[in-house]
């Protein structure tokens, strides 16, 4: 987390040499922060949020993952990155929503 901020709020340089400026741009319907030279308009991403971004996509065009077994229970596991980007972690309470008779929806509260 100390390694993260420390690159956020360090000075950026372009390709030319311009001191860049921290920004936000919203791509894809996400916020992602990086950095625009004010003088030839390159843009960088953070890469943790390009990583999200990454995620993100991924996530929208589906990943598989298993049904396992819990003694009489079905259990799926969740992919860590994908659990840290919702902010799914044990004991919290998820909403099972049926969006069609083949598709379910697992909303996070
Ligand atoms: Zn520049």
């Amino acid at each position: 987390m100390k390694k993260e901020r420390a690159l956020w709020n360090a000075k950026h340089f372009c390709m030319k040499g311009h001191s860049m400026k921290r920004t936000r741009f919203i791509m894809e319907g996400m916020e992602v922060r990086g950095w625009v030279c004010r003088q030839c308009h390159e843009t960088v991403l953070h890469p943790e949020d390009a990583q999200r971004m990454f995620l993100f996509n991924k996530l929208k065009r589906g990943i598989s993952i298993k049904v396992g077994s819990l003694g009489n229970a079905l259990i799926v596991r969740f992919p860590k990155a994908v659990a840290k980007f919702y902010g799914i972690e044990k004991g919290i309470k998820i909403i099972l929503r049926s969006k069609d008779t083949e598709k379910l929806e697992l909303i996070p509260i």
